[in-house]
This record gives C-alpha cells, structure tokens and sequence, in this order.
C-alpha cells in the first residue's frame, strides 16, 4: 500500500511538475532524483541540457530534444484559441517513411519509433502551460507507430496509467487528442478501437489518385477510395466531424477545379456536417523549395468552391514559419546529416542499394545525399 501510494505520488509529481521542480526536488532522495532528470540516458528522460522554456505570450514556440539514442526529435506549441491555454503538436517518430513531398521531415526519412514514453516526455517538456490539445501532427506518421501512440495518449490494458488523458496526469480531455494519418487506413480501425472518442484528421492534399501519388507516395498503396472507407468508418464510429487537411501548392493543386473534385470526392464521403475542411497555404522548406505558397487571393478562391458545396472551411494561416515549426516544416539539417551516415554506415555493411528494416534503400557515397533525399518506402 506504501509502494502503491509512493508510486502514485512520484507519477502525478512527474507528470504535473516542471522539470526546474523536478531538479529541486531534494525530498524525492538521490535515487529518484536521478530518475527524474532529464539528462539521465534513460529513454524515458527524453531532453537533455537545459530546459526549454515555455514560449513567450502569444508565441509559436518550437523545440527540439534529444531522445536516449542521441537522435533529435521536435515538437511546437501554439496558443490556443481564445490565448488562454495552448495547443502542443508532439512527433510520433524521429523522421517520417511516408516521402510526402511538400514535407520537410518527408524527406529525411525514418530514424525509428518513438516509444510511448518518449511520446508522453515530449509532452511533459512543457508542463506549467495549460495544455488544452494534444495535436498528434509533428515528426512522423502516428498510424504508422499506433501502438505507441495508443498507449501514450491513455495506456491500456491495465495498469491503466492513463498519461495524456489522466486526470491526475495531463489530463487532456481524449476529445482534444487529434490523430493525423496520410492514410494508414487499415490503423484507423485499430486506433478507434481503443480510443473511441480520439478525433482524426486525414491528409488529402489532392482530390483524385493521379495527384495524390505524385504528392504522397502512400496513395500507391492506400488509394483515395480505400482513404473514403477509413473515413466513412470514422464517421459512423465517433458521429463526430471528421477534419480533413489538404495543403495549398501554388499551381499543383490550388485551382478551383481542383475544389470541385475535392467537394465532390468529399461529398462520397459523408455528409458536409460531418466534415471539416482546414486549408494550410504551403510552408518554405530548406534548400531550394520544390513547391511555392499560393496567393491570399487563391486561397480565398479555393475556399469559396468548398464553401459552396456547404463544406465548413478553415484557412490555417501560416504560424512559426520564422522558426521553422510551421506544418511540414520539422526536421533539420543534425537529423539530416545523423540519418545520412547511418544509411552510409549500413551501405557499408549490406552492400550499396540494400534496403533496411524500414524499407530505405542505401545510398551510394557519391549520390547518396540525393537518395535519402527522395527514396522512401516501396509501396
Ligand atoms: S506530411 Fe506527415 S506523413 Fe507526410 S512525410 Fe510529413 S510527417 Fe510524414
């Protein structure tokens, strides 16, 4: 009973405490102590060095820290709506196998999994703030590690240590937990399965087959009909609105044809109440962009085809851009170079051209920086 009740105080401490608390905290013993720091080589004790502070008023605030492995992995905060508390977009994994091409952490590739605590840690890295969503939209695709993600958002089975959604936790209400997924429809049943009440939001980014696998290199595997089930089975499963994403090129898929065929495809879907639509104007990558922002002007276009067909539609203007922790801007050039070498470490190994246990294939010494740069998984 001393045990059970030492367990539960070091838990809700650990998880309610700021990390500048945890340093101080004498009391806990020497023992504990070095259990909560965040430098200790544990993986649990994701972050090293100093703590981040929370971000300034008002401020998208992004922070990069170190997993066990020595890899870096990112995550942002955002004001909420209304100022008062704050959204945190937290990764799922460090790097992304998905290859989307308007995506910086696309083209990285995948490092590994984020386990569940890690998850939780990287929440954890900003405690102090009210943290009213939890946005499962940094680094990586969550469906693509949903065992992990399931078990940080609210650990089942028992022991029942519910992390982000305990009340004695973080105590983030499971409704403000929002999964995205490019389109791991077959996870979408196992994710709502656990979490019924989770909310989901799909990545469209293109209203029909031929676009899409030119954008996302998933849709070769899950094309937009297998993508309409998924989301049809979300709906009838939560009878909640479904949200769908779709990120604005210029002159790729910003017409207001393309509008229409979304409207249309939408309208397969589900009914338009039970759909909504957040339109995100392109983000710079680094180096030499592939892509451009489309105009206000072309946004406010797009947006009035979809208004239209009765859809409710958002433009999520750009937040973070400066610091590079807008959507599709995570990653930077230490994961990039990490990832680098270790595929130059394993072409050494398995011969140049081999594929990993992740599916990435090595690259050759001469070419090999344009290879991690555009070879993904094989669908
Ligand atoms: S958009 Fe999401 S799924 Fe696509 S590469 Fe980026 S992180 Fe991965």
């Amino acid at each position: 009973m001393h045990a059970e009740h030492a367990a539960g105080q070091l838990y809700r401490f650990r998880a309610v405490a700021s990390l500048p608390e945890l340093r101080a905290a004498g009391e806990l013993g020497a023992a504990l102590h070095g259990l909560c720091d965040p430098t200790a080589p544990l993986s649990f004790a994701c972050g090293g060095g100093t703590p981040p502070a929370p971000p300034a008023d008002g401020e998208t605030e992004k922070y990069v820290l170190c997993c066990g492995g020595g890899e870096e992995v990112e995550m942002v905060a955002m004001p909420a709506p209304g100022g008062r508390s704050w959204s945190l977009c937290v990764s799922s994994q460090v790097g992304c196998r998905m290859g989307c091409s308007f995506c910086e952490t696309g083209r990285m590739g995948l490092l590994r999994n984020l386990s569940a605590a890690e998850i939780v840690a990287l929440a954890a890295h900003v405690l102090g703030l009210h943290v009213a969503n939890v946005i499962f939209m940094g680094m990586g695709e969550p469906l693509d590690n949903v065992d992990a993600v399931v078990q940080a958002i609210a650990c089942v089975p028992p022991p029942a240590i519910r992390v982000l959604v305990d009340p004695a936790g973080l105590a983030v209400p499971v409704s403000h937990v929002t999964v995205s997924t490019s389109g791991e429809a077959e996870h979408v049943h196992t994710l709502l399965q656990a979490l019924p009440s989770v909310r989901l939001a799909f990545s469209l980014h293109a209203p029909n087959d031929a676009l899409r696998s030119r954008l996302m290199p998933i849709n070769r595997r899950v094309p937009l009909a297998l993508l309409a089930e998924a989301m049809r089975h979300c709906i009838a499963a939560t009878r909640r609105r479904v949200t769908v994403q779709y990120v604005l090129l210029a002159g790729v898929n910003d017409h207001p044809a393309h509008a229409k065929e979304l409207a249309s495809f939408l309208a397969a879907v589900g009914p338009a109440s039970r759909l909504h639509v957040n339109l995100l104007p392109y983000n710079a990558q680094s180096g030499t962009p592939r892509y451009s922002a489309p105009s206000a002007d072309a946004c406010k276009a797009f947006k009035a085809e979809l208004v239209a067909a009765r859809l409710f539609v958002k433009i999520r203007w750009t937040k973070g851009a400066d610091k590079m922790a807008a959507c599709g801007q995570l990653g930077n050039l230490n994961l990039r170079r990490e990832l680098r070498r270790r595929r130059l470490e394993y072409a050494e190994a398995a011969g140049e051209g081999a594929r990993d246990a992740t599916g990435l294939r090595a690259p050759s010494r001469d070419g090999g920086a344009a290879c991690a740069q555009r070879d993904t998984l094989v669908w």
